[in-house]
Formats: structure tokens, sequence, C-alpha cells
């Protein structure tokens, strides 16, 4: 279980995250959703340790987070996939992938999860030797998935997958979201993809400007509700 509790955290200054509480329950797939600027990628970095908290507490199975360095987090199994992908484009789709099993403990796995990432995205193992620059925006995006899973790590923390994306391979990437779910990953994906987002979710949060305002489970959420509250003027 991964649990944020009264989190404060910002850029200098200036404070995006107020007071913020969620749990992120095992084996499960919990979804962020809110408007440009509400925060979301903020409480991402924070979880990951890119920015610092000034209160509160982040826990993974009861052992805090707080202060570990981003680097690290692969040793507590911690990954993010962030927006844009960001892929190494002159390397290749197989040496992208190698990438994400640096780590000695991962590099002893990395021949079995590169044979199990080829055979969730199949694009990909065509595609082995193809420079990743040269890769459509949606088998970068599989790429970047496919990457994050080399570590196999306990909790995956995916950020706006579907941006860009035409919808046939927004389809592709539901579908695979839908199945990593099914194989007990927990996930934390952030999406402006709401209806979308809450069709695959175990639980739905909702922020706006730094705060949670819904909480709720996906079986539960009414979209017309939801949708209410997420073009609510803010007070
Ligand atoms: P989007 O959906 O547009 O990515 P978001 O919900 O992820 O939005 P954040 O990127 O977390 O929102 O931004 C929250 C607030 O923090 C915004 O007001 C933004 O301008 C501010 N912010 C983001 N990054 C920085 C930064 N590096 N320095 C200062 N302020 C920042």
């Amino acid at each position: 279980m991964l649990e944020i509790q009264n989190v404060r955290a910002g850029y200098g200054a200036i404070n995006v995250l107020w007071d913020l509480s969620l749990s992120i329950a095992p084996g499960k797939l919990t979804t962020i959703i809110g408007q440009n600027g509400a925060g979301k990628t903020t409480l991402l970095r924070a979880m990951m340790g890119l920015i610092p908290v000034s209160q509160g507490t982040i826990t993974l199975d009861g052992k805090p987070l707080n202060g570990t360095p981003t680097w690290d987090m692969h040793k507590v199994s911690m990954a993010m996939i962030p927006e844009g992908r960001m892929v190494f484009r002159d390397m290749t789709v197989e040496e992208n992938l190698m990438m994400g099993a640096f780590a000695p403990q991962h590099r002893a796995h990395a021949a079995r999860n590169l044979e199990r990432s080829f055979e969730m995205f199949p694009r990909l193992r065509e595609r082995r030797r193809q420079m990743a620059g040269s890769l459509s925006g949606g088998e970068a995006q599989m790429l970047a998935m496919a990457r994050g899973l080399m570590s196999d790590p306990k909790v995956l923390i995916i950020d706006e997958p579907s941006l860009g994306l035409a919808p046939v391979m927004v389809n592709e990437l539901f579908a695979i979201l839908k199945r990593l779910k099914d194989d007990g990953r927990t996930m934390i994906l952030v999406e402006q993809n709401t209806h979308r987002a809450v069709g695959v979710a175990d639980h739905v949060y909702l922020m706006q400007s730094g705060k949670v305002v819904l909480s709720q489970a996906a079986s539960e959420v009414s979209l017309e509700h939801l949708h209410g509250l997420y073009f609510a003027r803010e007070s």
C-alpha cells in the first residue's frame, strides 16, 4: 500500500499541493484526473522524490519514501513513465528497453523481462533493431511503458499516456493497461481522458487546485457528477 498523507509540496516559494491524502491499493489501478494545472504531475514528482515534500508523509508498505532520491526509487520498486515518453531517440528499441533494467538486481532478469515485454508489445519485437527516434507516437508510448516494466516495479506510475495519440493507439494503450491491471500490477494513471481512465480504473481521485475533491470507487462514479466537478469554477 502506497500512502500519501497530508502532503504539501511545490516549487520553491510556490506551493502547489495542499494537504493532499491518497491511498493507492496494491494490485489495483488508481487514476488521478483533473484539469491542466491541478497539480497531478507535481504529485507524481513528489512521489518519485523529484521535488521535496515540505509537510506530510509518503509511505510504501509502511516505510517512508520521503527523502529517497529519485535514482534510488527502483530499489523500492517504483517506476514512473513521464509525460512526453522521453525515449532515447538515437538508441534502438531493444537498447531503450535494456536501459530500464540498468541496476544490477534488474540486469539478472533482463532477458526474461525483455521477452515478456515483446510478448505484451509485439510491435516492439518487430522493431527491436529500429532507432527509437523513428517510431510513431503510439509506438514510442508503448516503448516507454515497456521500459518502465523492465525493472518489474511494484508500483508503476504513468503520466498522461494517451496525450497526442491517434484513437486506434488510445484503444491499444487502454487494452494494455487493462491487461496489466488484470495481471495484478499496482498502477497510478494520470489522465485527461476522464472517460477512458474511469473505465479502466478501480479507484478515482479528482484533483483541483492541489487538493483532492473526489475519492470514489470507479464502479460508483457517475460521469455526469464527475464532469460537473471537473469543470466547476474554482471559488
Ligand atoms: P497538466 O495536466 O497540464 O500537466 P497538472 O495537473 O499535471 O497539469 P502540474 O504540472 O502539477 O499540473 O502543475 C501544477 C501547478 O504547478 C501549475 O500552476 C504549474 O504552473 C506549476 N508548476 C509546474 N511545474 C513548475 C515548476 N517547475 N516551477 C514552478 N511552478 C511549476
